[in-house]
């Protein structure tokens, strides 16, 4: 029987967790969430999942920062010390709001004026608002003088931007996921929805019921796939010889639509040349898939009425990510199953932010809108605006800025609400540049692994707690609440950045985040015609919208692409290697991803008890056959090793990781996948190979 709740009060908000962006409604009792429920949001209609629904606990979770912390001085900043988190008062200790504001900021300027804004980077966040994003670039850019300002979509879709950036001329989605409802056939590709976008994949589910024809590829299996009429479990690595196949087969079968060609493509030619030796039966073996399957799903998808792809850091997450979004963008373009209600092309966006703080400039290349900081007229326009000279070149992005600390480039940092300790590739490279630096401030909710390097930590705002807008991985800019008092001393993540600039000489005054919001709207022509006040009134808006009161634009593309010539470019990829294959020593292929109960470090779900019960220990995964192979035993500890580090979790079986592989979620502190993962980039998105390097796994002795 369920029990009675009398909530002290009832608040309308959103998800904080993944870019599906569910609307919520949260009960709130004696200044705590007693319970959260779905409301009838146009992304979820009533439907949360799991960590949604009963993930909320973690903001009155005793660990949270409730006042300003400073470095001891004797503290050593290697994060040796930070194996008791209960307990930080041996490396830090607390100070007021003055001082600690003061310290962060002297730390900055001393850098500013000593060796110029160059030596400076920061990280902002995209689990922060909008309001809080663009503010974040800005003192970057205006304050400290440099574009080294990024974030995480750096680690997850970075290479799809830039191939859709390319290709399309826009690095947002052409079509929102509900878009399924529509559709005759989708691809679900190097995306697990049902375990990071739930209640997206319920929409899949329904489409596949209702008699859609769905795809689903992925190296490993997934449940998803019981509801497909295809489950390619294809080689990892091996996206381009698949797609490629696939381009092969419509090219020779004359399935691709010539007549929208002609009128909106370019690069035809060049592809029909590059795919010549492509054909499925060669592929077949590169991929794993045999070479009528692959003729059959690329007959379902070219000759669909309206078909439509969607695809994740399975397709983003490798050194040759961005050639994996080209195949997919020629896929669409030469088929014409693009612009229409039904097709588009659908980069599943992971963090509940992560298209905002993009579309808002947290990124090193380009201002907000995606406008290159290297255009001197789109130079002069914010040099204007916030009246001073801007750097002209682009900034380094997430890895590189790691690089660029032990090389002595930077030796201050600004972290906001990212966890790249945990988060970035090669975890000990990261944390010793993380020690490296002479100045590290790092605002979040709690101390993360991250925050243990710092030199003053500042405690901010969870979601639950602010105001702000926040955009979805379907374009749809929307209104968060506030629903909990802040604890202790802790303070909004926007009044801190405003207190640093003020501190480091910026003359800013805003008076509330819709002041913020509206000047970043008046610097973003994607955001015309959604003022705050309407967003105040209707909660959710699609950008672009074309008038006041009119709905905004779901499907892009309908007549041409924003790119100079007005049409979309095909750019014809080659089948590369991964940077480190399997030889005798790491005989085993690694990837990395999430858990359906566990967000991204960690640092939030983690702390929710409901959560945490479900998946509370550290895991490694491989099929039950590789096990039996490699003498393993499940269910005890293993050693996972790459050239890179070691860790040791509980070997899980599973009969979805295929043999060879083995899969290490990064959400465990006690086994950070990230020690073993590999930092070579994609050389366009700048984006790690997180989805493969070799590895070893040995059964750990007993002692
Ligand atoms: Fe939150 Fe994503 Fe789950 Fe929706 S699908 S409840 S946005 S985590």
């Amino acid at each position: 029987r369920k029990r009675a709740i009398y909530p002290d009060k009832v608040v309308d908000t959103l998800c904080p967790f993944c870019g599906v962006g569910c609307q919520t409604r949260v009960y709130v009792k004696d200044d705590e969430i007693v319970q959260v429920d779905g409301r009838n949001g146009p992304a979820n209609e009533n439907r949360l999942c799991v960590k949604g629904r009963f993930g909320f606990d973690y903001v009155r979770h005793p660990q949270r920062l409730t006042k300003p912390l400073i470095r001891r001085d004797d503290a050593p900043k290697d994060g040796a010390m930070m194996l008791n988190p209960a307990n930080p008062w041996e490396v830090f200790r607390e100070a007021s709001w003055e001082e600690a504001l003061d310290h962060a900021a002297l730390g900055l300027s001393k850098t500013i004026n000593s060796r110029g804004g160059s030596a400076l980077a920061g990280f902002g966040s995209a689990k922060g608002s909008n309001e809080e994003a663009y503010l974040f670039q800005k003192l970057v850019r205006q304050g400290f003088g440099t574009n080294n300002v990024d974030h995480c979509t750096r680690l997850c879709h970075a290479s799809s931007v830039a191939a859709l950036m390319e290709g399309v001329g826009s690095g947002a989605v052409s079509a929102p996921f509900n878009a399924a409802d529509e559709a005759d056939c989708m691809i679900v590709i190097g995306a697990r929805p049902a375990q990071n976008h739930p209640v997206a994949a319920t929409y899949f589910k329904q489409a596949a019921k209702r008699g859609a024809t769905l795809i689903v590829m992925d190296p490993r299996g997934q449940n998803l796939m019981r509801h497909a009429k295809y489950g390619l479990q294809f080689k990892p690595g091996t996206d381009v010889a698949m797609l490629n196949a696939m381009i092969h087969t419509i090219i020779e079968e004359n399935l691709y639509d010539e007549q929208y060609i002609q009128a909106n493509v370019e690069g035809f030619e060049a592809l029909k040349e590059k795919v010549k030796d492509f054909s499925p039966e060669a592929m077949a073996a590169v991929c794993g898939i045999e070479a009528d399957t692959l003729r059959s799903v690329a007959r379902e998808y070219a000759t669909s009425p309206r078909s439509i792809i969607f695809w994740g850091m399975g397709v983003s997450q490798h050194v040759h990510g961005t050639d994996n979004a080209r195949c997919l963008i020629a896929l669409a373009l030469i088929t014409g199953q693009v612009g229409r209600p039904g097709t588009g092309l659908h980069p599943l966006r992971g963090q509940n932010n992560v298209q905002g703080a993009s579309d808002a400039g947290l990124i090193p290349m380009v201002f907000p809108d995606y406008k290159s900081v290297e255009d001197a007229d789109i130079r002069a326009k914010y040099e204007d605006a916030w009246g001073r000279t801007l750097d002209p070149a682009r900034g380094l992005t997430v890895v590189e800025i790691m690089d660029a600390i032990h090389e002595g480039k930077i030796s201050a940092m600004y972290i906001m609400g990212e966890n790249p300790a945990m988060s970035d590739p090669d975890q000990i490279h990261a944390r010793e540049a993380l020690a490296k630096l002479d100045h590290l401030v790092v605002q979040d909710i709690f101390l993360t692994e991250t925050a243990w390097h710092a030199d003053v930590v500042l405690p901010a705002s969870a979601h639950a707690e602010k105001t702000g807008t926040f955009t979805n991985t379907n374009r749809q800019v929307q209104l968060g609440r506030p629903a909990l008092d802040l604890p202790g001393e802790a303070r909004q993540d926007w009044e801190l950045i405003v207190e640093i600039a003020r501190r480091i000489g910026l003359d800013w005054n805003y008076a509330d985040v819709g002041e913020v919001y509206t000047e970043m709207a008046s610097m973003m022509p994607s955001l015309d015609h959604i003022s705050w006040e309407r967003l105040l009134r209707e909660e959710c808006v699609t950008y672009p919208a074309t008038s006041d009161d009119g709905p905004g634009t779901e499907i892009l593309f309908a007549r041409g692409f924003p790119t100079k010539s007005g049409k979309g470019k095909i750019v014809p990829a080659d089948l590369l290697p991964p940077d480190e294959v399997p030889d005798d020593t790491y005989p085993l292929v690694l990837t990395t991803g999430r858990l359906l109960e566990h967000w991204h470090t960690g640092a939030m779900t983690r702390r929710s008890a409901m959560l945490s019960a479900i998946e509370p220990e550290a895991i490694a995964v491989m099929n039950p056959h590789e096990i039996r192979k490699q003498d393993l035993r499940a269910g005890e500890p293993v050693t996972v090793t790459t050239r890179r580090g070691s860790i040791t979790a509980l070997l899980r079986e599973d009969r979805e990781v295929a043999d060879g592989m083995v899969f290490v979620p990064f959400c465990f502190v006690e086994a950070p996948a990230n020690r073993l993962t590999n930092p070579q980039l994609d050389p366009f998105g700048k984006i790690p190979e997180f989805k493969f390097c070799a590895v070893r796994v040995d059964q750990l002795k007993a002692e």
